[in-house]
Order: C-alpha cells, then sequence, then structure tokens
C-alpha cells in the first residue's frame, strides 16, 4: 500500500507534470520511470492521461507497489495555467520557444503555445521582450470531473490549494473529501502565505480527518528544478523542516525544484521527509528519449533511459534512509 511505503521512506512520486496533458509522453515518462523504481506517479487530472499513465505502468510490467495520483488545481495556481501569445504583440524574435523547458512553442508562420505541452512555468512570459505572453488558468469542475477520475481507480488525489482566496480552497477541498476517501495530498509553498498562514491553513485542513490520511507536498519553488545544485533544492528543504518541526499527523513529501541534491541537503539539516517528489528535473534527464518515436520497443535506448532515471531515484532514497 501507499501508506506502507510512506511510513518506510522508500517513496519516490514522479510529476510527470499537473498541467501535462500530452498523453504520449506520460506513457513513456512512466514506463521509464516505473521500470527504473518509481513507485508514485502524479499527472494532470484528464482521464485520458490517467489511462495513458496506466499504459505506461503496463508496459513496464510491474504491478506491485505502483501508485497513481492525479493533481487539481485552483484559481491562482501556476500549474494549471497556459501561456498564450498575443499576436498583436508578437515581433517573432523567438526567444519564448528558446526558454521553454517542455518545448510547447512552435514555430509555423507564426509562435504558437501547444497547449497540451505547457505546464505554465512562466519562463516565456519572463523572456518575452515584448511583453506578448501572457496566461490563462484552466480551471475545472470539481464535481463534474471528480467522479470520472475517482471511477478510473486512484491512489491519491494532490490539491494544489495555493490561493488567497480561504473560502474557495474550504468548498474545494470539502468536495475533493466528499468524492474521495482515499490518501489525499494538499500542495503548498512558503512564498504567498508566509510560515503562520501556511500552517494555520494546514492545521484548518486537517481536521475531521484520520492522521496520516494526508500527505503534504511542502513545495520548495514550482517548476524550477531545471538543474542539480543544491540552491535550487533549498526551498523544498525548508518548507519540508517547517511542517516536521509542526509535528502535524502528515505525511511529508518534498517538492518544487528537487533533484539528486534533495534528500541529501535535507539529511544534512535533519530533515527526514517520507517521500520525495521529483518533476522538471527527473523529465528534463530523460528528455532526449522520450522525443524517440521507438523508445517503447528499442531495448538498448530504453535501458538506458531507465539507468538515468534509477540513479535519481536510487540516490533519493539512499538518503531517505533512517540511519
Ligand atoms: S518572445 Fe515574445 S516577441 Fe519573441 S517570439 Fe516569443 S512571444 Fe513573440
Ligand atoms: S515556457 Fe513554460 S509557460 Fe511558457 S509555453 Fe513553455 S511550458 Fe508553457
Amino acid at each position: 500500500m501507499l501508506k506502507d511505503l510512506l511510513d518506510a521512506k522508500k517513496c519516490f512520486k514522479l510529476v510527470c507534470g499537473a498541467g501535462n496533458e500530452d498523453a504520449m509522453e506520460v506513457e513513456r515518462l512512466v514506463t521509464i520511470y516505473s521500470k527504473a523504481g518509481c513507485n508514485f506517479f502524479d499527472v494532470c487530472a484528464k482521464p485520458e492521461i490517467v489511462d495513458a499513465a496506466k499504459r505506461g505502468l503496463a508496459n513496464a510490467g510491474i504491478a506491485e507497489d505502483r501508485y497513481l495520483c492525479v493533481s487539481v488545481g485552483i484559481d491562482g495556481d501556476p500549474h494549471i495555467t497556459k501561456a498564450v501569445i498575443d499576436q498583436e504583440k508578437c515581433v517573432k524574435c523567438g526567444k519564448c520557444k528558446l526558454v521553454c523547458p517542455h518545448d510547447a512553442i512552435i514555430e509555423l508562420d507564426k509562435y504558437k503555445v501547444k497547449k497540451a505541452r505547457c505546464i505554465g512555468c512562466g519562463l516565456c512570459l519572463k523572456n518575452c521582450p515584448k511583453g506578448a505572453i501572457y496566461t490563462e488558468s484552466q480551471l475545472m469542475d470539481y464535481d463534474q470531473m471528480l467522479p470520472k477520475l475517482v471511477d478510473k481507480g486512484l491512489d491519491c488525489i494532490e490539491f494544489h490549494a495555493i490561493s488567497d482566496d480561504e473560502f474557495d480552497v474550504d468548498k474545494k477541498w470539502e468536495q475533493i473529501q466528499e468524492h474521495f476517501g482515499g490518501m489525499l495530498c494538499i500542495s503548498l509553498d512558503r512564498s504567498g502565505l508566509g510560515d503562520k498562514k501556511l500552517l494555520s491553513r494546514v492545521e484548518r485542513m486537517l481536521k475531521g480527518r484520520e492522521p496520516y490520511s494526508t500527505i503534504i507536498q511542502a513545495d520548495g519553488v514550482a517548476m524550477s528544478g531545471n538543474n542539480d545544485e543544491y540552491g535550487t533544492t533549498l526551498q523544498a528543504v525548508a518548507t519540508a523542516q517547517l511542517f516536521q518541526n509542526s509535528k502535524l499527523p502528515l505525511y511529508i513529501m518534498m517538492s518544487g525544484g528537487t533533484n539528486t541534491k534533495s534528500t541529501e541537503l535535507a539529511k544534512l539539516c535533519g530533515v527526514r521527509p517520507h517521500c520525495l517528489a521529483v518533476g522538471s528535473y527527473a523529465r528534463k534527464i530523460v528528455k532526449d528519449y522520450l522525443i524517440m518515436d521507438d523508445i517503447l520497443t528499442n531495448e538498448v535506448k530504453m535501458a538506458e533511459a531507465v539507468a538515468i532515471a534509477k540513479t535519481l531515484i536510487d540516490i533519493s532514497l539512499e538518503n531517505m534512509k533512517d540511519d
């Protein structure tokens, strides 16, 4: 069970991207990472993407100890935003395409964002010299979508509770609990709320829930893990430390800027998470393999990709072991 993995601190979560609607990529990612030993998979809250992840698990051929989670967002959550290019302002300089870490910008007669691939990281916005890019939130109707997702047989639902609107947070949290009785995860970082408000929000959300039926995804800087440095992962460790010190009855999962240094740095700081979640960095290190047409049938290339993913997982889990 997922709970057993968390208790044993043997849980590694691959974040395929809450906004990643590219079914082919998700299937390939899940295949590679499941073969490499990853046991927890976080995908976009769309039934067809859950199906893609399930195909990935079937491809890998390992049925035991593999768990699926979907991430649902709220207004204000960057993970569910999509970039849009204002053609009136665009001067076709190509800078956005160069910086996009997810190859979501294509150049035809004009620059366009492929919505299914946009993960809302915001890098293109920061680098556009003409301010020609804006974002749109992709909000979903919880009561309509959650039953369809739950029917797929999920192991966890992750709620991105990044919003100033406490009323909206509470309402959506209630809706999630009405539709799903299993393990829930709350994803939050320190940037918007500050430590005090963050802890009191989580404390309030835990009311009425069984102890250790909830994971806190202690986020550092969301979607920032494009390199493998200690500095990138620092905030994730600090957020995890905050929750560890709070002694709230939660499983702690570090995320947001995580990489091969995350659990090592956590250990040095006396932080002992139950799970490590890696997104941007995990996707980046196998990026070349994800675009190979024959990756699912090419045993040599698949073995190479699996070996790369396995190094990340093994280093991470080794540092999570209790002394
Ligand atoms: S960076 Fe801005 S101006 Fe340049 S191609 Fe992209 S949208 Fe157009
Ligand atoms: S840079 Fe980020 S926000 Fe912009 S198109 Fe690419 S994935 Fe989307």
